[in-house]
């Protein structure tokens, strides 16, 4: 009997592995599908700065198409990466951006930056830094007003490698934020041996929850920290006013978060650019 509930056992979990299996392959095709069709669209979220009361640059967020199934980008990018789909994917990402920059910084004559999340694959990938060289150039658009968002995962595996390439990046004009820090995988010294100028407090940093009085030690022992060794800091996932508060009481200059914006379509941040000047927050 236990025999057969083995097997039992292990039919279940072939049949769990086949499926998870031929969901990844059917997620990869529609990944190949629509990139081929240009169908992916990409969604931008206001970063503001707190001091000056303004947006100060825009997120670029990879949206899968409209239809009737729709995946995160929690859920298909890591499928992207798999099969390394991902660098033609960011390849796109960063003209259709940088394109949709070069066309805010001309209407609205107002320096704006751009956040592209870059995953480790792409990173390492041969022809990134000449590709972003030749998109800044043909969209004319400042390379300091883009930032790279890397995260710490991107170092476990070759860090020699990272460090040459973020550091050859940043050489280049490029500004480097650490995304996510706080999340698990950070480590101090990743602050100190790579040439990162931004650090963003991942969202986990601002759920309050039973250990409130401990949490809020950590956020304010860690903002201290990263404004002695003098980072941009960018609080992400500010959803209430609590947690705008306290950010205002850390002194970080930079908030991101569904309590301000959410992710949308260039269109509406060309409403939200419209109205920038009277804009608060
Ligand atoms: P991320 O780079 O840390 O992006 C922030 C995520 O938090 C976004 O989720 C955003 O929609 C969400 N968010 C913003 N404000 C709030 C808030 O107040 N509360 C909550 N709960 N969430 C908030 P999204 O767009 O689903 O992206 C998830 C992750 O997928 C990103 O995390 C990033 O790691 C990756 N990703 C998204 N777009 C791209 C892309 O174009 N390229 C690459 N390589 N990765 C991307
Ligand atoms: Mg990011
Ligand atoms: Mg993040
Ligand atoms: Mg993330």
């Amino acid at each position: 009997r236990s025999k057969q509930n083995g097997k039992a056992k292990i039919s279940f979990y072939k049949e769990q592995y086949q499926y998870e299996f031929s969901r990844r392959v059917d997620i990869q095709n529609k990944i190949k599908e629509n990139l081929e069709q240009e169908n992916f669209r990409i969604f931008y979220q206001p970063v503001y700065c707190s001091k000056r009361q303004k947006i100060s640059g825009v997120e670029a967020l990879i949206r899968w198409p409209d239809s009737d199934i729709s995946y995160t980008p929690d859920e298909f990018i890591p499928i992207a990466e798999e099969c390394r789909l991902i660098v033609t994917l960011g390849e796109w990402i960063i003209s259709t951006a940088l394109q949709q920059l070069s066309l805010w910084q001309t209407r609205f004559k107002i320096p704006l930056n751009l956040s592209i999340n870059i995953s480790p694959i792409q990173l390492q990938s041969e022809g990134l830094l000449a590709y972003l060289l030749a998109a800044v150039k043909q969209y004319d658009v400042n390379v300091n007003s883009i930032i790279l968002e890397i995260t710490e995962t991107a170092f476990i595996k070759d860090n020699e490698e990272v460090t040459d390439i973020l550091t050859t990046l940043s050489n280049n004009g490029f500004r480097i934020a650490l995304d996510d820090f706080g999340m698990g995988y950070s480590s101090i010294s990743h602050l100190i041996s790579y040439p990162i100028d931004i650090v963003k407090l991942d969202k986990s940093m601002q759920s309050s929850d039973g250990e409130k009085g401990k949490r809020l030690k950590v956020i304010e022992g860690l903002s201290l920290m990263l404004k002695k060794l003098d980072f941009d800091i960018v609080a992400e996932g500010i959803e209430t006013q609590a947690q705008h508060n306290l950010c205002k009481q850390l002194e970080i200059d930079y908030l991101q978060g569904f309590l301000f914006s959410r992710p949308m379509p260039a269109n509406d941040i060309d409403l939200l650019l419209t109205k920038n000047a009277d804009d608060s927050i």
